[in-house]
């Protein structure tokens, strides 16, 4: 992934309020206690209040995502946010909200996790150069002392989600995501975080959830900055 440095990005692209347009920062205080709502932590099966994101135990079967972390609310303010990202040229953006979340982010996740990003789709790669999922895993990284690795790659196959009911979607097995057969041994035994932008149905964390079962880490969780509103045309 090639990006420009960071130095001379906020020199080309300095900050400005994504929603007021007020220089010097890229979320003034006002629109941050306006718009940026956090997500209460709940069980990514069930949604229902769960501390610190952990999948309730009785949620768990057949799902192997321990804890799904999501910061918050995908609202104006989230959409803004993305339309940023997409461009990526004001990827700076990123470190300033994961900075808002530092203290959250340091408890729920240890310094010794590997960050998996949610591969991007190979023609979105191509067209934006980047993929928005790895430079958050990234900024994560960045605090918390964790190691990024692009240990998932998206299959041709891609999947259908035939399912009608939520948990029939979560529970098909996909194989819309592989694991890069040369790390299958670096990640045996180890605790992995995957990393998302938005998380809509959660479909998307768990196929990737599950393509990573078969090398055994210790423990599977994921993170997202934003929870999506479903809609028909959306899934992940
Ligand atoms: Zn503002
Ligand atoms: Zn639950």
């Amino acid at each position: 992934m090639r990006l420009m440095p960071p130095k001379l990005n906020s020199l080309l692209f300095p900050p400005k309020c994504i929603m007021c347009h007020t220089p010097g920062t890229w979320l003034c205080r006002s629109c941050q206690s306006r718009y940026l709502t956090e997500n209460l932590p709940e069980c990514a099966v069930c949604r229902k209040v769960s501390t610190g994101f952990v999948t309730h135990p009785q949620c768990k079967t057949d799902f192997p995502t321990d804890q799904v972390v999501i910061l918050w609310r995908y609202n104006r303010l989230g959409r803004a946010f993305m339309n940023k990202l997409k461009l990526g040229l004001r990827y700076r953006i990123v470190d300033h909200f994961i900075g808002i979340a530092q203290s959250k982010i340091h408890v729920l996740i240890p310094p010794t996790s590997i960050l998996i990003p949610v591969p991007a789709h190979p023609l979105r790669l191509k067209e934006r150069g980047f993929n928005q999922s790895e430079i958050i895993a990234n900024s994560i990284a960045q605090i918390t002392g964790c190691t990024t690795l692009n240990a998932l790659s998206r299959s041709h196959l891609g999947t259908h989600q035939t399912g009608t009911s939520r948990r029939e979607r979560l529970l098909q097995k996909s194989n819309e995501f592989l694991i890069k057969k040369e790390l299958h041994s670096r990640l045996k035994n180890e605790k992995i975080v995957i990393v998302d932008d938005v998380c809509t149905t959660g479909a998307t964390l768990h196929n990737c959830a599950l393509a990573l079962v078969p090398v055994q880490p210790k423990s599977i969780s994921a993170i997202a900055l934003f929870r999506g509103k479903k809609t028909k045309s959306n899934h992940g």
